[in-house]
Parts: C-alpha cells; sequence; structure tokens
C-alpha cells in the first residue's frame, strides 16, 4: 500500500538536436489506493513519468516519493513497483508459471512452495490457471495480457503502474480486459497508475484523470469533473467524442446590463449572473458539446442560431450531424429520431447551464 507523490518533477533528455523537457515541474499527490489514470496526446511524457516513477529513467529536478519517503535514488527493484508493458515482457522459453514466479525467485527469500500458492493464486485471480504450463508464444494477446498483470499481482507489490496494457487487444476484448483490470483493483485496493492514449478507458476506470500535454499538467480531477469542468480549452477539446465545438465570441453587455455573446453567424442572449461571473464586456471561446446542442424549431431566436446540415452520420442510437454554421464546421449528436436531410437549414439551441467560456488569450476556463 502507498501514497505516491510527484514534486515539482521535470525530466529533461540530452537530444542531439538539443535537450528536449519531457516533462515540467509536474506536481501530483496520490493517494493510497487510489486508481490514477495519466491520458494524453502522444510524446506529451505519459510514459517519462511513470518510468521516473518505477525508477526506469532518472530525474532531472524534482522528487518523487512513495509513502513520504524520496525515491529519487532507490534501485527500481527496490521500490515494491510492479509495472506492465504495452508490449508484456514476458520471457519466451519460460511456462506462464515461471513467468509468474520469475520476479519472486529473484527479489524475495520466499520458498518455491509459497512462490508457487501465490503464483496459482494470482492465476486463478486473473482465470489462467489452465495456462500454466504452457509457454507465451502458445497464447493469444488476451491471454498474455493477463499472465502480463498476474505477475504483477504475484509481486504483491505497493503500486501498480500500467503502461498501455491493452493497446494490443482487440477493441471487444479490451473492453472486457478493462473491467477484469478496474475488478482486480477493487479487489487489492493497490495505487494504481495507467497510462493511456484512449480517453475511454481513462473515463471507465478512473478515481482521477490526470491530463498532460507538452510535458505539462493540465488538470487533475475525477472523470465527471475534467468532462464537465474542462479547466481549459485543451481539455475541453481532448476529452469527449466527437470533440467539443469551439466558436470565438464577443461578449456585448448594453446599457441596460444585458448580455448577448456575438459569435461569426449567431447571437446569444446570456443571462445577468453569466455576465457578472465573466466580468463584462471581452473576448472569448465558447465551446459546447455535440450533446447539449439540439434540433429545435421553436427556440427563440435570442437564443438559438441557424446552420446547414452537411452530413448526417448514424451511429445506431444516436446520429451525428455536422453542420456549417457561416463556414465554421460545428457538430451536434440527436437522438435517432432526429434526421434531417443533407443541405437542409435548421435551428439550433442549447442552454445557458451547458456552455463554457474560456479567456481568448489564457485559454482558461471562465465559466
Ligand atoms: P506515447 O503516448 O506516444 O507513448 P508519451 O506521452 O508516453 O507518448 P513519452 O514517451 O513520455 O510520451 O515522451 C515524452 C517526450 O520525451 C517525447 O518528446 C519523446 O520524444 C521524448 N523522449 C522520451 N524518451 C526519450 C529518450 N530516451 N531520449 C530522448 N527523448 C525522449
Amino acid at each position: 500500500m502507498a501514497r505516491v507523490e510527484f514534486d515539482n518533477i521535470t525530466k529533461v533528455f540530452e537530444d542531439t538536436s538539443g535537450p528536449i523537457i519531457a516533462v515540467e515541474e509536474l506536481s501530483l499527490d496520490i493517494p493510497d489506493g487510489e486508481f490514477v489514470v495519466f491520458v494524453g496526446p502522444s510524446g506529451c511524457g505519459k510514459s517519462t513519468t511513470l518510468r521516473m516513477l518505477a525508477g526506469l529513467e532518472t530525474i532531472t529536478d524534482g522528487e518523487v516519493r512513495l509513502n513520504g519517503e524520496p525515491v529519487n535514488d532507490i534501485s527500481p527493484r527496490d521500490r515494491d513497483i510492479a509495472m506492465v508493458f504495452q508490449s508484456y515482457a514476458l520471457y519466451p522459453h519460460k511456462t506462464v508459471r515461471g513467468n509468474m514466479g520469475y520476479g519472486l525467485d529473484l527479489s524475495t527469500d520466499l520458498n518455491d512452495e509459497e512462490v508457487d500458492r501465490r503464483v496459482v493464486e494470482a492465476a486463478e485471480m486473473m482465470g489462467i490457471e489452465d495456462l500454466l504450463d504452457k509457454k507465451p508464444g502458445s497464447l493469444s494477446g488476451g491471454q498474455q495480457q493477463r499472465v502480463a498483470t498476474g505477475r504483477a499481482i504475484v509481486r504483491e507489490p505497493a503500486v501498480f503502474l500500467f503502461d498501455e496494457p491493452l493497446s494490443n487487444l482487440d477493441a471487444q476484448l479490451r473492453k472486457h480486459m478493462r473491467t477484469e483490470l478496474s475488478r482486480i483493483h477493487s479487489e487489492l485496493g493497490i495505487t494504481t497508475i495507467y497510462v493511456t492514449h484512449d480517453q475511454e478507458e481513462a473515463m471507465t476506470m478512473a478515481d482521477r484523470i490526470v491530463i498532460l500535454n507538452d510535458g505539462q499538467l493540465q488538470q487533475v480531477g475525477s472523470p465527471k469533473q475534467v468532462y464537465y469542468r474542462p479547466a481549459n480549452t485543451f481539455v475541453a477539446d481532448f476529452i469527449g467524442s466527437p470533440s467539443m465545438n469551439f466558436f470565438d465570441v464577443d461578449l456585448e453587455v448594453a446599457s441596460d446590463g444585458t448580455g448577448t455573446l456575438v459569435g461569426n453567424g449567431f447571437t446569444y442572449s446570456v443571462s445577468d449572473s453569466l455576465v457578472d461571473l465573466v466580468g463584462g464586456d471581452g473576448e472569448y471561446i465558447l465551446s459546447i458539446r455535440p450533446e447539449n446542442l439540439n434540433v429545435d424549431p421553436s427556440a427563440p431566436s435570442e437564443r438559438s442560431f441557424e446552420a446547414t446540415v452537411d452530413v448526417v452520420e448514424v451511429i445506431g442510437s444516436d446520429n451525428f450531424i455536422y453542420l456549417d454554421v457561416a463556414g465554421k464546421e460545428c457538430r451536434l449528436r440527436a437522438p435517432s429520431e432526429t434526421e434531417p436531410e443533407e443541405g437542409d437549414v435548421i435551428t439550433v439551441s442549447f442552454d445557458e447551464a451547458d456552455l463554457h467560456l474560456f479567456d481568448r488569450n489564457t485559454e482558461e476556463a471562465l465559466v
């Protein structure tokens, strides 16, 4: 069991083309037992952060602590951390039993019986008891993934690290393994840090999501917080599929105090409380999720706008409707019975409660 702290961590790689700042002044406190998921685009520093915690990468600046103890100078094998890699990293010539017990044989003074007891217990937990005498080469990708996770469980570590463990599996198996890994986490309660590209994985598995971009922390929060209250335009754009709509708008406040957001191709009248919240006239970025836009011919004109239907994509329960708003693409997610024709001009509205406003200079959230 462990609390994990990243205290102002920086990692700079020296490359032939010059220094690369992979992680910049990252601070994060992960309480014991939490399931944290790191997400962000390729190259944002997710794996490097994980590898610094595991001791596989040196730390340029800052301190990593486990249960309050600095571990910067502690060797990987003495950190009591187990890592599962995307490639599984199984030994091809050892059986599943041999692979799962290997780390324990080396790093502990447990006798063979105890090692085997733990291996069988972990194999049962992962549903791979009948594979124990097979070699990795004869296993499917999903089975190899289970062995790699089982090997981490056997070690009974203080912290589990997963680096894109499901990326090599097909979509259906990924979904299944997601549930399995969440179940393992609730059974064992071990602090877990999980890296993925896949935001659906992040949203469904995480207690808290950590969003990185360019080596910098963008937001830390529960799946609901990052979805409903994105801290900046990067998070707003990154989380959610299809992604949010963004419009440059000016807030114009009339002499009687009423406010109107004016964008290219639409105006939208807002409440006094919203005007108060953002502090009056100014340039903002308005964003709204596709599922918060409604096709509503009866919406009042000061709270709606007209758009031309470009494409309607049928995805089963819902339709994705791609719209043209004064030359800009806008995405709307509607129930399947809302199926306008391409070329139709429709009236689109949304609730003020669903809009987000960001400062146009800093791109930080205001509302
Ligand atoms: P991905 O999702 O593609 O795995 P990531 O978010 O895990 O990406 P990192 O692998 O942590 O990103 O890489 C962060 C940055 O550090 C990238 O710019 C990468 O090119 C650079 N980097 C990583 N490892 C090294 C290295 N050994 N030498 C030089 N640069 C490196």
